[in-house]
């Protein structure tokens, strides 16, 4: 034994160790305090020693504290020693760590209780880590909920299923706003489409429609070359990105990340969260999950969207753009059921001697023919409710809803002195060049109509039109 006092190199074992090492009389007086007590907690031995004043310290807040020293109390009077007993201290230096305590109590030979020791050990940074693979865990069982929702839904839910699944993640993640933005390349612009917000927090859907991509570069071009904007603070955006920071800050944005939604290799919009009253930080490993939903998000609206598309296309007349027969006996039907006072018209519109046309010119001509007079009538039909239609071949029909008699001419005169204006040259026309003949019926009424017999009104009046020479419109009306 090199020393001379056994004690003496105990003493100097206890105060070195690595870990916090303390002792308290049975008054909870401090009478010992090592090295790593005073590192860890940042207050000396001198200030501690011989006081009990340590704990307000270390537990500012008086319920914490009451609520730790009556469990703490409690295990020991089990007759248990405290091991591995959880607290979190506030330090000198003002951060709070977690501590796991060990400690028993002292006795003297005789069996008198002399005051405890306590050994603590910082598990802040394990603690820490096994809070983020926790969540970690949780986000990807959340991951898992959401694709299973996202699986199978049909065209009209994808909306709701989207936002139910935005509020999960916002949720989670304790934020303000979750959304998802579209682009419409052509145009330019872009559109909120699906929005959560949490309680208190405003909602932008209104606001952000048809917003110009120009407007927010910074952000789109980083978003349509498919990479994530991550901004853990919205104060330190770069200058190139004034015009964002402002809207930022104008919906109290605190920091935000943008995922792009990609189909077919193109970004087509993108997912977004916004954190609002405190910033927030995503890791590494919470994007590429959140890019993983992103993708989901993406594939179930493009579904949606070629969903969509097949919807339109089985309405829509393949030629000319216009509705098609059937769209157009499901909109008269419609019309025609209404129990309310108002009026209808119905527009029949057939080209003049369009054979010899064909003949003369070939079917491609023709074609190119029908889609001029299609176009006029598109530029004509203005109102929400007006419905043009290619009815078949070189016929055309229009559907004009609460359009009176007067009104019903006025809209037929526009298109045939349009068409008329085309100038498309003809073989045999007299005005040698394309015109239509239309046939208009209106009805007044608050009750529902036959459509065939309004349609063979309308084929009437067309007729009428045709023997007084074409080129023309004749109007009936229907009781
Ligand atoms: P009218 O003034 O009495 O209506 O004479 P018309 O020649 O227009 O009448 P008719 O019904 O005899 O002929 C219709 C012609 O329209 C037949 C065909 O050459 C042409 N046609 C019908 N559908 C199409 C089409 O989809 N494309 C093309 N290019 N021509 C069509
Ligand atoms: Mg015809
Ligand atoms: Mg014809």
């Amino acid at each position: 034994m090199a020393f001379a006092d056994q004690n003496q190199f105990n003493a100097l074992i206890v105060d070195n160790a690595a870990v916090w090492i303390n002792s308290l009389d049975v008054d909870g007086r401090v009478t010992f305090w090592n090295r790593a007590a005073e590192r860890i907690s940042g207050y000396t031995r001198e200030e501690v020693l011989g006081h009990t004043r340590i704990w307000e310290w270390l537990y500012p807040d008086p319920y914490y504290r009451e609520a730790v020293f009556t469990r703490a109390r409690q295990i020991i009077q089990q007759g248990d020693a405290l091991l591995g007993f959880e607290t979190t201290i506030r330090t000198r230096a003002g951060d709070e760590r977690t501590m796991s305590w060990y400690s028993e109590q002292l006795f003297d030979p005789l069996g008198e209780l002399l005051g405890s020791s306590a050994v603590a050990y910082d598990i802040t940074d394990r603690r820490r880590l096994e809070d983020s693979h926790d969540r970690q865990y949780r986000l990807q069982g959340l991951i898992a909920e959401i694709s299973a929702a996202l699986i199978n839904i049909a065209a009209e839910d994808v909306d709701r299923v989207v936002e139910e699944n935005l509020e999960r993640l916002g949720v989670f993640f304790g934020l303000g706003r979750a959304y998802v933005f579209r682009f419409d390349l052509p145009a330019d612009r872009m559109s909120l489409v699906d929005e959560w917000c949490a309680d208190g927090v405003q909602a932008y859907r209104d606001h952000l429609q048809q917003i110009p991509l120009k407007t927010h570069d910074w952000v789109t071009s980083q978003v349509l070359a498919r990479q994530v904007v991550h901004v853990p603070d919205v104060d330190d955006l770069p200058p190139e990105a004034r015009a964002e920071q402002e809207e930022f800050r104008r919906e109290q944005i605190r920091s935000l990340l943008l995922i792009p939604l990609v189909s077919d290799q193109k970004a087509f919009g993108f997912l977004g969260f916004d954190a609002v009253e405190a910033p927030y930080c995503w890791t590494q490993d919470q994007i590429t999950v959140l890019r993983l939903v992103a993708d989901m998000i993406a594939g179930t609206l493009a579904r949606k969207q070629v969903e969509l598309e097949l919807a339109r296309q089985a309405r829509v007349d393949g030629l000319t753009g216009l509705a098609n027969r059937r769209e157009f006996d499901s909109q008269l039907e419609r019309e025609c059921a209404a129990r309310r006072e108002r009026s209808l018209s119905l527009l029949m519109i057939d080209l003049d001697h369009f054979k010899p046309y064909n003949d003369a010119f070939g079917h491609q001509a023709g074609d190119d023919c029908l889609r001029a007079v299609a176009d006029v009538m598109r530029s004509i039909l203005n109102r929400p409710s007006d419905l043009g239609a290619r009815y078949g071949g070189e016929e055309f029909a229009c559907i004009l809803a609460d359009t009176d008699a007067e009104g019903g001419l006025q809209v037929a005169e526009h298109i045939r002195e349009a068409v008329y204006a085309l100038n498309l040259g003809h073989p045999e026309r007299a005005e040698g060049r394309v015109t239509i003949s239309i046939g208009v019926c209106s009805v007044h009424t608050r009750w529902p109509v036959e459509p065939r017999a309004l349609l063979r009104r309308a084929d009437e009046a067309l007729y009428r039109a045709k023997r007084a020479g074409r080129n023309r419109v004749e109007s009936l009306t229907m009781r």
